[in-house]
């Protein structure tokens, strides 16, 4: 279960700013993003004003600096834009490199990061490549490729 249900407005004051909460929030959103890729599920935050999405935690939306942020679901399939291909991994990764280290733009336009297992060459994943979220205990994003 998510600790903060989607919906939920992180910041609410459109002035003044209280720095102190918004740190707080911010570090729990950090937690529910890291929770909810393990279920499979990627969360972000929706800005209320100008309805932009975002993965990365932050108090003010990117787009029109509004502080009225809520906390949203994301899509969880994609597109590949760029990668590279890493043979050196992390020992939780061992198993699956080498890997890609992508630039996904999910379907809505949120852009992320995560890797993909098992990719040996460029062959093995194009540009556009359609992929989607997996569960993982790992501690980063992971995709793999699927077929659409
Ligand atoms: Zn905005």
């Amino acid at each position: 279960m998510w600790g903060l249900q989607e919906g939920v407005v992180l910041y609410t004051s459109s002035e003044g700013n209280n720095s102190e909460k918004s740190a707080s929030e911010g570090l729990l959103l950090t937690h529910e993003i890291t929770n909810s890729v393990h279920e499979g599920k990627l969360v972000g935050y929706q800005c209320l004003d100008c309805g932009i999405k975002a993965i990365e935690v932050q108090a003010y939306c990117t787009k029109c600096g509004s502080s009225k942020l809520r906390i949203a679901r994301l899509e969880s399939r994609g597109r590949v834009l760029a990668y590279t291909i890493q043979d050196v991994s992390p020992k939780e990764f061992r198993n699956d490199a080498p890997y890609a280290w992508s630039v996904i733009e999910l379907d809505g336009g949120v852009r992320i990061s995560g890797w993909i297992a098992s990719i040996k060459s460029p062959h093995d994943l194009p540009i556009g490549q359609r992929v989607r979220l997996i569960k993982s205990k790992k501690a980063e994003i992971v995709f793999e490729k699927i077929l659409e």
